[in-house]
């Protein structure tokens, strides 16, 4: 039996709260039938939050189990409230749009540089490449790209096509499963560091300018 709840942030990655089915409680892991909680995939963070007035510090993704602070007292097939930490998930829409624009900027900058890995965090995404020598002189180049298309207030489209979700800009188009902001403008100001990984590897660090 499969227990993956609905996912609601497909449908809308802006809807921080609603009600839900508990379909099943094991100590404090409790399933639902459906959500609003994004599970670590792709690289993005799993989202917190709380259900009633209990915090939620993860999700499952092996399972869609939404990790609880403690055991509930609710019990199955009870009606509950799903609440997001908006401010650390829009956080990560914003970061993780980023880094799509990111991605695109250093394939414009440094030409078809292979991506060995990329995470999305709630203070701070990355994306590593292989990359002889050090990228620290091209940032500042990638970093205009990508805060143009900022400033611009693109919109983003996201659609599916034979099965995969497709975030797209223009001509710039990836598969991708995670939650993203709607306009680049949503994003704000970007700044990106380098981290040395070691021989021929490169870390980008991308951070949101707050305001
Ligand atoms: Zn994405």
């Amino acid at each position: 039996m499969t227990k993956e709840p609905i996912l609601l942030f497909y449908e809308d990655p802006y809807l921080k709260e609603t009600n839900a089915i508990v379909i099943d409680v094991k100590d404090n892991i409790v399933w639902l039938d459906k959500t609003i909680f994004f599970a670590e995939k792709g690289g993005q963070v799993s989202d917190q939050g709380w259900i009633n007035d209990l915090k939620v510090i993860d999700v499952r993704p092996e399972d869609y189990g939404h990790v609880l602070e403690k055991t509930p007292s609710f019990k199955v097939g009870e009606k509950v409230h799903l609440k997001l930490d908006w401010e650390r998930r829009y956080r990560i829409m914003r970061l993780h749009s980023a880094a799509h624009l990111v991605y695109f900027a250093i394939k414009k900058v440094l030409g078809d540089v292979p991506v060995i890995g990329s995470h999305v965090g709630a203070d701070k995404a990355r994306i590593d490449i292989a990359f002889e020598g050090n990228v620290r002189p091209y940032l500042k180049d990638i970093q205009e790209i990508v805060n143009n298309k900022i400033r611009e207030n693109k919109e983003i489209q996201i659609y599916t096509k034979e099965n995969l979700r497709i975030w797209k800009l223009n001509d710039w188009e990836i598969p991708c499963g995670g939650t993203h902001v709607r306009r680049t403008g949503e994003i704000g100001e970007i700044i990106l560091k380098r981290v040395n990984l070691g021989k021929d590897k490169e870390r980008i660090e991308i951070r949101l300018k707050e305001k």
